[in-house]
């Protein structure tokens, strides 16, 4: 008996080195789907089916308005606040989700890239391209920007450009090229995440694979007014089920 004993500190020793190093908790492909917070890591290798339903998008040239967002009304730069393109209504850029239309209500930018796939350096910056049904239903599409000396096209740099550091400016931008600031491939990955800035509702997300570029001083520039830290949220910790699409 004594001798039996004497060898269960071994066992608890064993068991408290698996708990210090969990697995991440991973939303499993099968049971009821849930949203989690966002954003992920995204593991392309997690395949929980094709994505549905398809989407089309449908955007254009459009003009708008530029504005540096204090969206917490609090007066002060955090990382709640954007920089953000809100389009005219005469362009009408959407999608459909299936056979419902969604209209592209803003495009705005987090520095540095809020998404990352795995085996992936973080990208610099990202774009949400956030769209609403007439119930408020959200769907963004995601896009990771590189910073280059010359990028491929100045989609991005055209509205990032001469971004004000006033808190709560607005500006007019013309011509804006939103086709022009998709990747030219098409591959996306969906999962059911949330906002992530307050209120953190619910939202199908569609990240493209492809990066996009723009000009690394020009996303330096943009991301200054908030500082090193930047205004992303960090990625959160459980993964979700993640269906390939394409979008
Ligand atoms: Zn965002």
């Amino acid at each position: 008996m004594l001798s039996r004993l004497a060898r269960l500190p071994i066992a608890v020793v064993t068991t408290a080195a698996l708990i210090a190093a969990p697995a991440q908790a991973r939303q499993a492909c099968t049971g009821a789907p849930g949203h989690v917070q966002s954003p992920v890591e995204i593991d392309r290798s997690q395949n929980c089916g094709a994505a549905t339903p398809a989407i089309t998008i449908s955007y254009g040239f459009a003009d708008g308005q530029m504005q540096f967002r204090d969206k917490n009304l609090n007066g002060v730069v955090d990382n709640h606040d954007d920089v953000s393109f809100i389009p005219d209504n005469f362009s009408d850029p959407h999608i459909m989700y299936g056979t419902t239309k969604y209209d592209l209500t803003e495009v705005h930018y987090h520095f540095d890239a809020e998404h990352k796939f795995q085996g992936q350096a973080a990208a610099p910056a990202e774009a949400h391209f956030v769209h609403k049904d007439a119930t408020g239903d959200t769907v963004v599409l995601g896009v990771l920007i590189d910073g280059v000396s010359v990028p491929a096209t100045d989609a991005h740099d055209h509205p990032l450009n001469g971004v004000p550091t006033t808190l709560g400016a607005s500006w007019s931008v013309g011509s804006v090229n939103l086709a022009g600031m998709l990747p030219a491939g098409k591959a996306s990955f969906r999962y059911s995440g949330s906002l992530t800035s307050s209120p953190y509702t619910p939202v199908h997300w569609v990240v493209f694979n492809d990066h996009v570029e723009a000009t690394g001083s020009t996303i330096a520039q943009a991301k200054a007014p908030f500082g090193t830290a930047g205004n992303n949220r960090n990625r959160q910790n459980v993964a979700p089920r993640i269906h390939p699409g394409n979008p």
